[in-house]
């Protein structure tokens, strides 16, 4: 878990600086700007005000402690768990145990994920109709 008040709000930082200041890898830092921790403008190297770090690293930790209900998925552009559209989602597994429970965000239509252990997976989908690999083939086949 990363301490968001280690960020200074009234400084920028570069994707490095985040990187040492929060004791975690530049990639993981990349992959927090595509899953919705805004840049300032324009910049080159990319400069993040600390003020958005901390709301971005914020929203993330309460995204974890409020676990979604049975049927939600957490959209981090809307930053609110939602029913995926449809009452669809695809299961994808990652091990035997684990998963991401995949499906679209029916207000900005961005795809939400929701990780899931495959031995107790009706209890994260709820009603929702969950289409798993092997029901893929089968519709692939004549
Ligand atoms: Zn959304």
């Amino acid at each position: 878990v990363h301490n968001a008040r280690l960020a200074k709000i009234h400084r920028t930082y570069s994707v490095v600086e985040i990187a040492e200041l929060l004791g975690t890898h530049r990639n993981t830092v990349r992959v927090w700007l595509k899953a919705g921790l805004q840049p300032l403008d324009g910049r080159k190297p990319i400069l993040v005000h600390g003020e958005e770090l901390r709301r971005f690293l914020t929203t993330r930790r309460n995204a974890k402690r409020h676990s979604c209900a049975p049927g939600q998925m957490y959209c981090f552009r809307c930053r609110a768990p939602k029913y995926p559209a449809g009452s669809m989602a695809d299961y994808q597994p990652q091990t035997p145990e684990l998963g991401n429970l995949a499906g679209l965000c029916p207000d900005c239509e961005g795809f939400m994920y929701r990780r899931v252990n495959a031995n107790r997976i009706r209890e994260s989908t709820g009603d929702l109709e969950v289409m798993f690999p092997q029901d893929h083939l089968r519709i692939g086949k004549p």
